[in-house]
C-alpha cells in the first residue's frame, strides 16, 4: 500500500497462521513443542539429538554500518531477506533474532519486530514479554544478588560453629553435604564427604567466602529504563538494566543445560578479603539458577508477515555483551533448514561491534561458521558519514537528506568501505544490503552499488522490502543465495593464548584503525588480576561506542589518527569473556522527557494493544 501504513496496522491486518501449523510446516513434531497460546512456541532442545545428522543449512550475518540517529534498518532487512527467500524463491529458510528489552520499547527507540512490509508477527507479543525469559533472567540474577547479601550479613554475625550447623545441619541426628557443597568441597582440595571428619581449619575454610564487600561486583537488575536505579544510597547497590545481566549473555552462548549450569556457576560475583574470585557455585546457588532458566533455555518460535519461521531468543547488550541472539536457536535453524535452507542472524550495531563480536566470541562458541555477511546501509546515513548535518527526533529532516547530493554518498562511503574490510579480515564474502528510502534517487543508489562492488563487495542490491515485503528483496536473496554457495576461508581475527593486550590491540588496530592503545593504570592492574587467576585466555568482548569506528560518538566517516583509551577492564567469567571500558558505558538506560509509552494504551473492549511501534 502507498503510503505504508503504520507498523501495527500492517501487523494487525495479518493473521497469523496457528503456531503448530507453523511448527508441522518446519518440521518440528507434536511433542518439541510447548505452545504458549496460539501464535509463539518454545521448541525443545531433544531436536538436536534427532536431527543431530542432518547437515547444517547456510548460515548468513546481517551486519551494519556505523549506526547513525537516521536508523539503518538491520532487523527489517533480515526479515525481508527471509521472506524472499521462503516464500519467493521456494527455499526453507528461518531468521533468528534478539528479543528487545523493556526498557527501549517503553524509552526511546520502541519495538524491534522490524517495520513496514518486512515485521514479525503479532508484533505485540515480540515486544513485550514474550514468553518470559527475560523475567526468568531477572529472577535468577537478583536471586544471586540476594543470596550474596544475606551471606555477608550471616558470615558477619556468627560464629563458625553456628554458620556450620546452619549450612550442614543435621536431620535426625545425621548430618551429610549437599551435592552442591560437596562440589566446593572438591574446590577447596578438601575430600571428605563425612561433615563430623573436617577440622576446625577446614570448616572456616568451609563456611566463609569471607566476600570483600568492596569488592562484589554483580549488580541487581530490572527490565525497566529507570536512571534512579542507577546508584541508590541505603546500602550502596545498583540496579542494571535485565539484559545486561551476565545471565543473558550465558543464555545467548550456552549449547545446553548441562553447559548453562557450568557457566551460571562459573559466574563470578565478586572476590573474597584475599583477592580470591568468589563464584556463583560458591554461594550454592548454581542448581536454583538453573531451574529458573530451564524454559528459557528453549527458543521461541513466532512467524513473519509471509509466514515463515524465526526463532526469537536472546538479547545481550550490545556494549558490555556480544549484543547477538542465541547460538542454540541458530543451531535448531541450521539443522531445521537442512542443507539448501539459510539461517539469517543479525548481530547488534556496527559491523565493528556486533559482527567482530559475532565472530570472534559467538562462532568460537558455537563451532558454526558463517557463509555471507549482508551489509546493511541507507544512503541516508552514508550521507552523515560524508558529513551531512546532524538530525534532532522530531524536528524536520535537512535539505541534504531529502535532496540528491553524490558528494555527500561518495565522502560517506568510505564509511561502508571500512566495515567491507572488517567482514574480509574474517575471510568472509559481503554482500550489501541498501536499504531503500523513498528519499534515494537513482544516481545516489547506482553510485553506492558502483563504489560498494569496487571496494570488494561480491554483490550490492537495493532492497524495497520495507515498502513491498519479500517480493522487494528477491534481488538480494538472489544475490545471498548466489554467493553463499562460493567457498570462503572463515578465520578468527586473533588466538586465544595471545596476551589479553595483544588481542585488544588486534581489535584496536585492525577493526577500530587505531594507531594503538592505551592503558589506564586500573585497567592494567586488571589485567595482571586476571592473568594470575587463570582468566588470560578468554576472548575479548569490547564495550565501545557503537556511534563511531573509534571511542569518539561524533567522529563519523572513518576516522584516523587516534589511541584507544582502555579505562577499565571487567570479565564475565561465566558468559566466558573480558570487556574492557572504552569510556563509560551506562547499564542503566534512562527514559526521555518524552517516552513511547506516551502512545501506549488498551482498549479495554478489544484487548487491542495500541501505540506500540
Ligand atoms: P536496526 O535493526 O538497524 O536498528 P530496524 O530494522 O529496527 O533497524 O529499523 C529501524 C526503524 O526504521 C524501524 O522503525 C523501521 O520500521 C524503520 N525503517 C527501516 N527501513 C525503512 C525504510 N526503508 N523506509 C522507512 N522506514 C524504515
Amino acid at each position: 500500500l502507498s503510503p505504508v501504513p503504520s507498523d501495527i496496522e500492517i501487523s494487525r491486518a495479518q493473521t497469523p497462521k496457528p503456531i503448530s501449523q507453523l511448527a508441522q510446516e518446519v518440521g518440528l513434531l507434536p511433542e518439541e513443542l510447548e505452545a504458549y497460546g496460539n501464535t509463539k512456541a518454545k521448541v525443545h532442545l531433544s531436536l538436536l539429538n534427532r536431527l543431530q545428522h542432518q547437515p547444517n543449512g547456510k548460515y548468513v550475518l546481517v551486519a551494519g554500518i556505523t549506526p547513525t540517529p537516521l536508523g539503518e534498518g538491520k532487523s527489517t532487512v533480515t526479515i525481508g531477506l527471509v521472506q524472499a527467500l521462503s516464500a519467493h524463491l521456494k527455499l526453507n529458510s528461518f531468521a533468528c533474532l534478539r528479543q528487545p528489552s523493556q526498557g527501549p520499547t517503553f524509552g526511546v527507540k520502541g519495538g524491534a519486530a522490524g517495520g513496514g512490509y518486512a515485521q514479525v508477527i503479532p508484533m505485540e507479543e515480540f515486544n513485550l514479554h514474550l514468553t518470559g525469559d527475560i523475567h526468568a533472567i531477572t529472577a535468577a540474577n537478583n536471586l544471586v544478588a540476594a543470596a550474596i547479601d544475606a551471606r555477608i550479613l550471616h558470615e558477619a554475625t556468627q560464629s563458625d560453629k553456628a554458620l556450620y550447623s546452619r549450612l550442614v545441619p543435621s536431620v535426625n541426628g545425621v548430618r551429610c553435604f549437599s551435592p552442591i557443597q560437596m562440589a566446593r568441597l572438591q574446590r577447596l582440595g578438601i575430600n571428605k564427604s563425612d561433615p563430623s571428619d573436617l577440622t576446625p581449619e577446614e570448616v572456616r575454610a568451609f563456611v566463609r567466602l569471607d566476600l570483600d564487600p568492596e569488592k562484589v561486583t554483580w549488580q541487581r537488575v530490572i527490565d525497566t529504563n529507570d536512571r534512579f536505579l542507577r546508584k541508590i544510597t541505603v546500602g550502596q547497590t545498583q540496579f542494571d538494566i535485565a539484559v545486561a545481566s551476565e545471565i543473558m549473555a550465558i543464555l545467548a552462548l550456552t549449547d545446553g543445560l548441562a553447559d548453562m549450569r557450568a557457566r551460571l556457576g562459573r559466574m563470578v560475583v565478586g572476590s573474597s578479603r584475599n583477592g580470591q574470585p568468589i563464584t556463583a557455585d560458591d554461594l550454592g546457588v548454581t542448581g536454583a539458577l538453573a531451574v529458573l532458566m530451564k524454559d528459557a533455555i528453549k527458543p521461541t518460535l513466532m512467524q513473519t508477515l509471509e509466514g515463515t519461521p524465526v526463532f526469537v531468543h536472546a538479547g545481550p547488550f550490545a556494549n558490555i555483551a556480544h549484543g547477538n541472539s542465541s547460538v542454540l536457536a541458530d543451531k535448531l535453524a541450521l539443522k531445521l533448514v537442512g542443507e539448501e535452507g539459510f539461517v539469517v542472524t543479525e548481530a547488534g550495531f556496527g559491523a565493528d561491534i556486533g559482527m567482530e563480536k559475532f565472530f570472534n566470541i559467538k562462532c568460537r562458541t558455537s563451532g558454526l561458521k558463517p557463509d555471507v555477511v549482508v551489509l546493511v546501509a541507507t544512503v541516508r546515513a552514508l550521507k552523515m558519514h560524508g558529513g551531512g548535518p546532524n538530525v534532532t527526533a522530531g524536528v524536520p529532516l535537512p535539505k541534504e537528506y531529502i535532496n540528491e547530493n553524490l558528494q555527500l554518498v561518495t565522502d560517506g562511503c568510505s564509511n561502508l568501505k571500512k566495515h567491507i574490510q572488517i567482514a574480509h579480515l574474517f575471510g568472509v564474502p559481503v554482500v550489501v544490503a541498501l536499504n531503500a528510502f523513498k528519499t534515494d534517487t537513482q544516481a545516489e543508489i547506482d553510485l553506492v552499488c558502483r563504489i560498494a562492488e569496487a571496494s570488494g563487495a561480491s554483490a550490492a542490491v537495493q532492497c524495497h522490502h520495507w515498502s513491498r515485503g519479500g517480493r522487494g528483496s528477491v534481488e538480494l536473496a538472489q544475490a545471498v543465495k548466489e554467493v553463499a554457495s562460493q567457498k570462503n576461508h572463515f578465520q578468527f581475527l586473533y588466538n586465544l593464548q595471545d596476551s589479553i593486550v595483544e588481542k585488544i590491540r588486534t581489535i584496536a588496530q585492525k577493526v577500530y584503525g587505531a594507531d594503538d592503545i592505551e592503558l589506564s593504570p586500573e585497567a592494567q592492574a586488571k589485567i595482571d588480576y586476571y592473568n594470575q587467576q587463570g582468566f588470560g585466555a578468554l576472548p575479548i568482548c569490547m564495550a565501545k561506542t557503537h556511534l563511531s569506528l573509534s571511542h569518539m560518538p561524533e567522529k563519523k566517516g572513518v576516522p584516523t589518527g587516534f589511541i584507544l583509551p582502555i579505562r577499565d577492564i571487567r570479565a564475565s567469567i561465566g558468559a566466558g569473556f573480558i570487556y574492557p571500558l572504552v569510556g563509560t558505558m551506562s547499564t542503566m538506560p534512562g527514559l526521555p522527557t518524552r517516552p513511547c509509552f506516551y502512545d501506549i494504551d488498551l482498549d479495554p473492549v478489544t484487548e487491542e494493544i495500541k501505540g506500540l511501534f
